[in-house]
C-alpha cells in the first residue's frame, strides 16, 4: 500500500510535542520513577463546583441532545454582551459568536474559513506548536518571524512589514503567550493592527489566557480598537486555561458577520455543536461571572507564587536568563550558554534528573525550553535543585 493511502494532510502534520512530552513524563511517573514535571499544558486546579453543578444538573434534566451548531443561543448571547462590554463587538450580535469544541479547534476554523492554498501567514516564534500545522491542513504557508528574548519575544511593527507580501492573509498573535508568557503593550498591538488595517490582511489573535495575568498587567484585545480593526480580528478565547476546564472542550471565536457565518458553517458540517451539557457549566460561568472570575482570582494567588518561585531559582542558575512573563502558566528560560540544543537538553534533563520540560525548538526557538508552573510548590522547589545540578554538570 502506498503511504497506507494516507493524504497528504496526514503525511505532513506533525503530533504535537507537547502532549508528547506530557505523556513521556506520565508515563514515567506510572512506571515508579520520581519525575518532577514542568511539561503540562493545563492548570492543576478542578474546575471550580459551581460550574461542574451546573452541567451535572443539566444532564440530569436530559440536556443530552444536540443543540445549535454554533452554540446554546444563550451562551452565545451572554458571550455576546460581554464581548460588546469589553469592546470586541460594537453591540452584543450573538450571530458574530461561535462556541466550538475547544479553543484549539476555534483556531483551526478561524484559518480555515480565511486561509487556503497561495495564502500566506504570518507566525512569530516562539509560537503555540499548532499554529503551523494548522496553516498546512489548510493548504497555506507559513512565515515565521521570529522574537527572542532580547525584544522580550515580541515581534515589532518592522518585523512584520518586512514579512509581508501579496500573499499575505494573516498574522497570528497569541497574548498572553504560550509558551513565554509575554504580554502585548496596548502601543504595540495598536501599531500591529494599524498595519494589518493598512496592508489589508486579517489577525487572529488567540486569547485563551486573557484572564490569567500577574504584577497588575493589562490584556489588550485588538479587535476593540476601533470598527476597522473589529472587521478583520478574528479573537479566539475558550474556558479551558480561565476556568480549569481543559477537559471539557469549550471554545469560543468571535469575528465580523462573514466570517463567523463561514465558520459556524464549517462546524456544522464537522464537529456540530460542543457538547451540550458542558456548554451549561460554561453558561454558569458567564451568567455569575463576578463568582467564576472570583474563583480564577484564587488559583492566579497561587499561579502567581509559584511564578516567582520558578523565576527567582532559574534566574539564579549560572548559565540561564528569564524574562519575567506577565501571563499564561510558563516560563521561558534561555539555556544557550550550555552548548546543547534544546531538545538535548531537555532529554537529557529528563533521562537524567527526571525533570521534563519541554524543548524550545517545538516552538519554532532553539536555545530555549518552556516550564509550565501549573504544578505544586514542591515540585518546583524539588524540580529546580535538580534542573541547577543538571546545569552545573553540564
Ligand atoms: C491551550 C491553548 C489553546 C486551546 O485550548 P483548548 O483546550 O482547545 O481550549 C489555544 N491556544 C493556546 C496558545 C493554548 O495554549
Amino acid at each position: 500500500m502506498k503511504n497506507g493511502y494516507l493524504s497528504q494532510w496526514a503525511q505532513n502534520v506533525s503530533p504535537s510535542p507537547t502532549l508528547a512530552v506530557d505523556a513521556k513524563a506520565k508515563a514515567l511517573k506510572a512506571a515508579g520513577e520520581d519525575v518532577c514535571g514542568f511539561g503540562a499544558g493545563e492548570p492543576d486546579f478542578d474546575t471550580p463546583s459551581f460550574l461542574k453543578d451546573a452541567c451535572a444538573e443539566a444532564l440530569a434534566e436530559g440536556k443530552t441532545k444536540y443543540a445549535p451548531a454554533a452554540g446554546l443561543p444563550d451562551l452565545r448571547a451572554g458571550l455576546a454582551e460581554q464581548y460588546a462590554a469589553n469592546g470586541v463587538l460594537a453591540e452584543a450580535t450573538p450571530s458574530q459568536v461561535v462556541v466550538s469544541p475547544g479553543g484549539k479547534y476555534s483556531c483551526y476554523l478561524a484559518i480555515l474559513a480565511t486561509c487556503g492554498p497561495g495564502d500566506e501567514v504570518i507566525i512569530p516564534a516562539p509560537y503555540w506548536v499548532s499554529y503551523p500545522e494548522m496553516v498546512k491542513l489548510a493548504g497555506a504557508s507559513s512565515k515565521i518571524v521570529f522574537a527572542g528574548d532580547d525584544q522580550g519575544f515580541k515581534v515589532t511593527p518592522d518585523q512584520i512589514e518586512e514579512a509581508l507580501s501579496p500573499s499575505t492573509r494573516m498574522l497570528i498573535l497569541n497574548s498572553p503567550s504560550n509558551p513565554t508568557g509575554c504580554l502585548y503593550q496596548r502601543q504595540e498591538m495598536e501599531a500591529i493592527v494599524e498595519l494589518a488595517c493598512k496592508h489589508d490582511f486579517l489577525i487572529m489573535s488567540d486569547e485563551i489566557y486573557e484572564y490569567l495575568l500577574y504584577d497588575g498587567a493589562d490584556h489588550h484585545r485588538p479587535a476593540s480598537f476601533g470598527p476597522e480593526a473589529a472587521d478583520r480580528v478574528i479573537t479566539v478565547s475558550g474556558f479551558s486555561k480561565t476556568f480549569s476546564m481543559t477537559g471539557w472542550r469549550l471554545g469560543t471565536l468571535v469575528a465580523n458577520p462573514t466570517i463567523a457565518k463561514a465558520v459556524a458553517d464549517l462546524q456544522s458540517q464537522t464537529t456540530s455543536n460542543a457538547t451540550t451539557f458542558a456548554q451549561y457549566g460554561a453558561l454558569a460561568a458567564i451568567r455569575n461571572w463576578d463568582r467564576a472570575i472570583g474563583a480564577v482570582h484564587e488559583m492566579l494567588v497561587h499561579f502567581d507564587r509559584r511564578r516567582l518561585k520558578l523565576l527567582e531559582g532559574l534566574e539564579s542558575i549560572d548559565g540561564v536568563t528569564c524574562q519575567r512573563a506577565q501571563g499564561a502558566f510558563y516560563l521561558f528560560p534561555n539555556i544557550s550558554s550550555f552548548g546543547l540544543s534544546s531538545e538535548e537538553f531537555s532529554s537529557r534533563l529528563l533521562d537524567d534528573l527526571k525533570v521534563a520540560v519541554v524543548s524550545g525548538h517545538a516552538f519554532g526557538a532553539e536555545g530555549y525550553v518552556r516550564l509550565s508552573y501549573a504544578t505544586s510548590d514542591e515540585i518546583i522547589e524539588k524540580g529546580l535543585s535538580r534542573f541547577a545540578e543538571f546545569c552545573s554538570k553540564i
